[in-house]
């Protein structure tokens, strides 16, 4: 079995998400007492959350590069970002050390061109909503159309991400917020919804509406445990 390093922090509240499907993703492929060989680094959120907004990306990448190089050092074989928006500095990451990235869009796309999805929704921060890091990535390598809600709605999304999920604050009134924006993006015509947050799932389920959700907690800790067994 291979050694999955995760860089997360961003915000502890998904990376406990993904240690717990990791870990069930290991146990369910080997069984018994298996559990998997993890090479973790937590980063304090509060130092990324300021950077992101004060639009000082370089320093993020600096500190997500030295993040990324103790957890080769702690013996991973490939490395996973466990948040979308971080993957905007996934480049100078993936330079800082000599183990491959699982990038989330990858994984993610994987599975929606596997089960046949050509357009779809896409819910995140603003950086993920709107910049081209991770839209561009899912039109231009997969030819996925990627479609986003309206600027008000996308300020809704951003905000409760950063002013609630991150901080563990999951409200019923912010959960029929994101339910009807769901909608309307299936109205626009998207055939599922990528929950391209880590901690969307916290608030949002498969069970609150008809319209196929992607989880992205879900989807790259499965892909990195078929790595971490692949032979
Ligand atoms: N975890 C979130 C994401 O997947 C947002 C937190 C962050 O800015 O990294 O994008």
């Amino acid at each position: 079995m291979k050694t999955i390093g995760m860089l997360g922090g961003m915000s502890w509240e998904s990376t406990a998400s993904y240690y717990k499907a990791i870990n069930e993703g290991i146990k369910q492929e080997l069984g018994g007492l298996h559990s998997a060989k993890i090479s973790m680094y937590s980063v304090d959120f509060d130092e990324i959350e300021k950077l992101q907004h004060q639009d000082n990306w370089a320093a993020t990448a600096e500190i997500l590069s030295f993040a990324a190089r103790s957890i080769e050092a702690g013996g991973a074989d490939f490395l996973l970002i466990c948040t979308n928006t971080m993957h905007k500095v996934a480049p100078e990451v993936e330079q800082a050390v000599s183990i491959p990235l699982l990038h989330i869009a990858d994984a993610t796309a994987e599975r929606l061109v596997a089960n046949g999805i050509k357009r779809v929704g896409l819910l995140g921060t603003k950086f993920t909503m709107e910049e081209d890091f991770y839209k561009g990535r899912l039109t231009d390598k997969y030819n996925i159309e990627v479609v986003v809600p309206e600027p008000d709605e996308r300020e809704i999304v951003h905000d409760v991400i950063y002013s609630e999920l991150c901080l563990g604050k999951f409200l019923d009134r912010s959960l029929l917020k994101y339910l009807a924006i769901i909608d309307e993006l299936a109205e626009k015509g998207a055939e599922a919804v990528i929950l391209g947050c880590t901690e969307i799932a916290l608030l949002v389920q498969q069970k609150h509406t008809k319209v196929p959700l992607y989880d992205t907690t879900e989807i790259h800790a499965s892909a990195a445990v078929t790595l971490a067994v692949k032979n």
